[in-house]
């Protein structure tokens, strides 16, 4: 089952995924060196994310065939869900050359387009030049900048040689985009207001599966 829909080429690179570091966050004015792998190594997926709502940006699961309850809502009706409506998002994968992994980016339309026209203009030097991947601005002005580092100083270019001819396998985009499972869904839009009751008649609260799984434990026989 594959979450992605879409990618620039059929890349590799191994690895298991520690999804606590594997995303590069910056906060304004931060950077990170980086080694631009090929100007293919990015994903497109569907996501919901409310911001109003406090939903953060999760993949939308109906591509694996299932039922998504962020879907339902967005379609539902019920005013104001319809902000959750499915949006494509990206995953940039670079090689974070200070930890020496591989890492990735997770942006919207707007700012895959600004960053892909970046690496497609250093396309004839990405086998040669490192970049410092910088964040400035906050909010509507934040922008996310490559910048060549014009002199690889100290070991910076052993970290950058170690990923010679590298590729971002498609599995480890999927590993990354980490489904939540659905009470975690359907407890963000319980906790977002949404009339559960009337869209989710099946669905316990929170505090109500923790009261019926300790009552389960006490059922269980003693050794
Ligand atoms: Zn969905």
């Amino acid at each position: 089952m594959s979450l992605v829909s879409g990618r620039g080429s059929q890349i590799r690179f191994g690895g298991d995924v520690d999804l606590k570091t594997v995303f590069i966050r910056l906060k304004q004015n931060e950077s990170v060196k980086v080694r631009v792998l090929s100007v293919n190594d990015y994903v497109e997926y569907l996501s919901h994310g409310s911001y109003a709502h406090k939903i953060y940006t999760q993949p939308c699961v109906a591509p694996n065939g299932v039922e998504c309850p962020l879907c339902i809502a967005a379609k539902s009706g019920v005013e104001g869900f319809d902000a959750l409506y499915v949006k494509k998002r990206y995953l940039f994968a670079f090689a974070d050359l200070e930890m020496g992994s591989i890492r990735v980016w997770e942006c919207s339309y707007n700012q895959a387009k600004d960053l892909l026209s970046q690496i497609k203009e250093y396309e004839d030097d990405i086998n040669e030049v490192a970049f410092n991947f910088k964040r400035t601005g906050t909010g509507t002005e934040t922008s996310y900048k490559l910048n060549p580092i014009l002199k690889m100083k100290g070991d910076l270019k052993d970290k950058f040689d170690k990923f010679e001819g590298g590729e971002v396998e498609l599995s480890f985009f999927d590993d990354v985009l980490v489904p939540r499972s659905e009470n975690m869904m359907l407890d963000v839009l319980s906790e977002a207001g949404f009339p559960m009751s009337e869209f989710f008649p099946n669905y316990l609260s929170k505090e109500v599966r923790e009261v019926n799984n300790a009552a389960n434990d006490e059922e269980e026989p003693a050794f």
